[in-house]
């Protein structure tokens, strides 16, 4: 069997996991689930915090408002979708976009290291404070860890991984200025 079909296989089957999962009480409000996308060998993932309104009526990460922004910002750096793997920290969605509790991220986090262990990325981009402070901790960084604003586009490396905090595009629908806060940080994934 291939490298790419043993990944796969192993991506399936966290899939089928999560369909079925009861976890957390969000699988009881939630549409699909959103558990990936992207390259499946991808050097790159971003992990953001969980599915809005219109990822969990598809399915797919970042598919609404802030995934438009997220598209401007790999475009400006010349990145496609399709070469990074998109993921968040919770795969169902919060009712009413609420923020992620802590018994939800401690229900739900297993896939997500599951996930990072079958794709192996090169640099993982944290996407807000919740997604920054669990995979900060995860790597040992828990006494590096402050507010987004005080670290985005700062880079964290561990042995085999960088680790780059940035803001959450979805900033950049209510404070237009962000956006040119997070291009100057993505530039940064240009030499990376
Ligand atoms: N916000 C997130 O954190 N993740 C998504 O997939 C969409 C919006
Ligand atoms: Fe399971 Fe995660 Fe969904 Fe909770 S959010 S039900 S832990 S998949």
């Amino acid at each position: 069997m291939t490298e790419l079909k043993k990944i796969e296989e192993k991506l399936k089957k966290i899939k089928d996991e999560v369909l079925a999962c009861k976890k957390c009480p969000l699988y009881k409000t939630r549409t699909y689930p959103v558990i990936g996308q992207g390259n499946h060998q991808a050097k790159i993932m971003f992990i953001g915090e969980a599915p809005g309104f219109s990822e969990d009526k598809t399915g797919r990460p970042f598919c609404g408002q802030a995934g438009k922004i997220l598209d401007e910002l790999l475009e400006s750096v010349g990145i496609k979708r399709e070469e990074v793997y998109i993921c968040n920290i919770l795969k169902c969605r919060p009712p009413g976009n609420r923020n992620p509790q802590s018994q939800e991220i401690e229900a739900c986090t297993s896939y997500l290291e599951r996930q990072i262990e079958i794709i192996k990325p090169k640099v993982i981009c944290t996407l807000g404070n919740y997604s920054t402070g669990f995979i900060m901790k995860k790597y040992g960084l828990e006494g590096e860890i402050q507010g987004i604003s005080k670290i985005h586009g700062k880079v964290f490396a561990t042995d085999d991984l960088k680790i780059i905090p940035l803001y959450h595009p979805a900033v950049a629908t209510y404070n237009s200025n962000m956006i040119e806060v997070l291009k100057k940080d993505f530039k940064i994934l240009r030499n990376i």
